[in-house]
């Protein structure tokens, strides 16, 4: 447990499901404050928001767009409204889809491109702007993916995000340093959410995503919600500009395990 993230407040985007929602309820059990950004999920906010209270921690929702930057601005008014401050940034809502990439439309790539790093960007930049205005000396985190550092065919638009997430955390936290204010990313490798619901339905595509992972299991939000409460608390306070990988090694070379290469 993080003793200094009791009443600390917390955005998360995508909150609602998957490691959102892991967060949003660590965090909960972490007695924090925490306003869930929802796209449109209104049927899990319910029991999230018992979890938390329940846990000691608070909690509101809010629904919203991360690529309306009218619709970040509400999350962050909200959360100062609601809760006095804005501690943490959590910029976690994302997408993918599998395409080939000679047949990848405009309109996809951009979904994916205003999804997963413009909506990042503005979630950064609206938490910056509160936190330097009210000298707060705040930590964001943003949600990359191993794909920030590996390729990954038929989902160009997806890597290409997720390698602009990782400089614009590392730009970002050499250039808010100076304020006090820390900005890092997770790259989880292969988690169980709802993202990988169909792909991990099939054995034979779950069997090869193991085959790629050398501590031989899909990860638990949990363990990805524990990343992030770490990087939050003052545990970490001299962290910025990190990638934390929670992948189960998958970004240290597995096809050279057991003497192979
Ligand atoms: P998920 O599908 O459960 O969560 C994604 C969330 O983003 C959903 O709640 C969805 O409603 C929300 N969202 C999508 N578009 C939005 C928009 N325009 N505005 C607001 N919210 C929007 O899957 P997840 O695994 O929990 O994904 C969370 C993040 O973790 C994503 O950024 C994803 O790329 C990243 N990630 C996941 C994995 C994994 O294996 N699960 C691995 C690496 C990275």
């Amino acid at each position: 447990m993080y003793p200094s993230l009791e009443g600390k407040v917390i955005v998360i985007t995508g909150g609602a499901t998957g490691l959102g929602k892991a967060m949003a309820e660590r965090f909960g059990a972490e007695k924090a404050k925490v306003v869930i950004n929802y796209f449109n999920e209104e049927q899990e906010l319910q029991g999230i928001i018992e979890t938390i209270e329940n846990a000691g921690g608070s909690a509101s929702a809010i629904q919203g767009d991360v690529t309306k930057e009218e619709d970040i601005k509400r999350m962050i008014a909200h959360a100062i409204n609601t809760f006095g401050s804005l501690d943490v940034m959590i910029n976690n809502a994302g997408i993918e889809n599998e395409v080939p990439s000679e047949e990848l439309t405009l309109e996809d790539w951009n979904k994916v491109i205003s999804t997963n790093l413009t909506g990042q960007f503005l979630g950064c930049r609206e938490a910056l702007d509160y936190m330097l205005e009210n000298k707060i000396k705040g930590s964001i985190i943003n949600m990359s993916s191993v794909h920030q550092e590996i390729p990954w065919p038929h989902f160009v638009h997806y890597a290409a995000s997720k390698g602009g997430v990782k400089l614009m955390t590392e730009t970002l936290a050499l250039e808010f340093a100076p304020h006090g204010i820390r900005v890092n990313c997770i790259a989880p490798g292969a988690i169980d959410t709802p993202i990988n619901a169909e792909k991990f339905s099939d054995p034979e595509l779950k069997k090869g995503v193991l085959e790629l992972i050398p501590m031989g299991y899909i990860g638990k939000p949990e363990e990805i919600a524990a990343c992030a409460v770490w990087l939050a608390s003052t545990e970490a306070s001299y962290v910025t500009g990190l990638t934390l990988y929670a992948d189960g090694g998958m970004t240290q070379y597995p096809g050279f395990q057991a003497g192979k290469g």
